[in-house]
């Protein structure tokens, strides 16, 4: 059996909705997808999260030259997370190009972000 998860990622990683947004945005899912076995849940995180794709991962690249920055991501993802495993500050510079971005605006090969 497999599962499939729906994660709605906005652009501000900080981002949380009112209640009563999530309970519509949940409202309109159920509409959508109206045979989901299992049913339908809504999680707010307390802080910050990498929203990962899972046994889907297929690696990171820089969003201005293109380079693979898997190795690099790794390590900097481990100075970045906060001892709760949240995140705070996402700003990088990459040690590809010295372009100056965020942990958020990288280029995940299958769709990844950080979200609450
Ligand atoms: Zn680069």
């Amino acid at each position: 059996m497999s599962i499939t998860l729906v994660h709605l990622i906005p652009k501000d990683p900080h981002f949380s909705p009112a209640p009563a947004a999530s309970e519509a945005a949940q409202a309109r899912l159920q509409q959508l997808v109206p045979e989901a076995l299992g049913g339908y849940d809504v999680w707010d995180i307390p802080g910050t999260a990498f929203i990962d794709p899972g046994e889907n991962w297929c690696g990171v690249r820089c969003p201005v030259c293109g380079s693979d920055i898997e190795d690099w991501w790794g390590d900097v993802m481990d100075m970045a997370v906060l001892p709760d495993g949240y995140f705070d500050a996402l700003a990088v510079t990459m040690p590809c190009c010295s372009a100056q971005t965020d942990l958020n605006a990288l280029d995940y090969v299958r769709a990844a972000g950080f979200a609450r």
